[in-house]
């Protein structure tokens, strides 16, 4: 049974977990902001909602993860979102940094491969009347029926940078991505300046679940 209700204690600590994220660091208000509206117990089985203003990742099933608070502020800070944007999604999962990105005001795509997770998340996110396009697959190719798009988050850890992310991007774009090896990634922000050229910034190590798939990693197992 999914609970609904957003009560003053829910608000309460939505609000220490905002201070807690200013204090590590995130500065963006507008991201700040929606961490501070957006319910993440909502997105929590029943049997962990009190854990879910935690600054921690937690599991929500087929063996995937919400993102930690903290990760999901730093990647939607790089991303620079701006309202209208057009932003892909590669990672639905929970559906919680979709949602994120939404209040921020951009059009999001997002995209997952695990089928339970997508019908389940699909089917939530519709009930809550948060409207994202939904795409089952391998998000590691990108959507090219869909591109270009205005920015790219990839919230699954990639062994190395797409090159279909970057076709998929426009000029101008910020794809944000962690590469690494399976355990931990580098945060990475790559900025397309022209069609050729590619600004790469690094920033601190994460640890995701893998991004499988063509681009990704071929298998689950190590
Ligand atoms: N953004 C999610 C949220 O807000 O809850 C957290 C994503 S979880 C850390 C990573 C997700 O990436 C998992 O749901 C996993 O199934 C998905 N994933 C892994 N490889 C993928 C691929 N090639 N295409 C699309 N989704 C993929």
């Amino acid at each position: 049974m999914l609970k609904l209700e957003d009560t003053y204690r829910h608000k309460g600590q939505r609000n220490a977990l905002v201070k807690l994220l200013e204090k590590k660091g995130i500065k963006d208000g507008n991201v700040l902001q929606a961490i501070g509206t957006i319910p993440r117990h909502f997105f929590f089985d029943t049997a962990l909602d009190s854990h879910a203003y935690e600054d921690k990742a937690f599991p929500i099933g087929e063996g995937q993860t919400i993102s930690q608070p903290y990760t999901v502020a730093f990647q939607s800070e790089l991303l620079e979102v701006k309202p209208g944007d057009k932003i892909l999604e590669i990672g639905t999962g929970s559906g919680y940094q979709a949602a994120i990105l939404h209040l921020l005001g951009a059009e999001v795509h997002s995209i997952e491969f695990q089928k339970k997770l997508f019908d389940k998340t699909k089917k939530f996110l519709t009930k809550l009347g948060i409207p994202i396009h939904f795409y089952f697959g391998d998000g590691s190719q990108g959507i090219p029926s869909q591109a270009p798009f205005d920015k790219i988050i990839v919230t699954a850890g990639a062994p190395v940078v797409p090159n279909s992310l970057l076709k998929q991007l426009e000029v101008g774009g910020i794809l944000v991505i962690p590469v690494g090896d399976r355990k931990t990634q580098k945060m990475m922000k790559l900025t397309k300046k022209t069609a050729k050229k590619i600004i790469q910034e690094e920033y601190d190590n994460f640890a995701f679940v893998p991004l499988l798939g063509e681009e990704g990693w071929r298998s689950q197992s190590v």
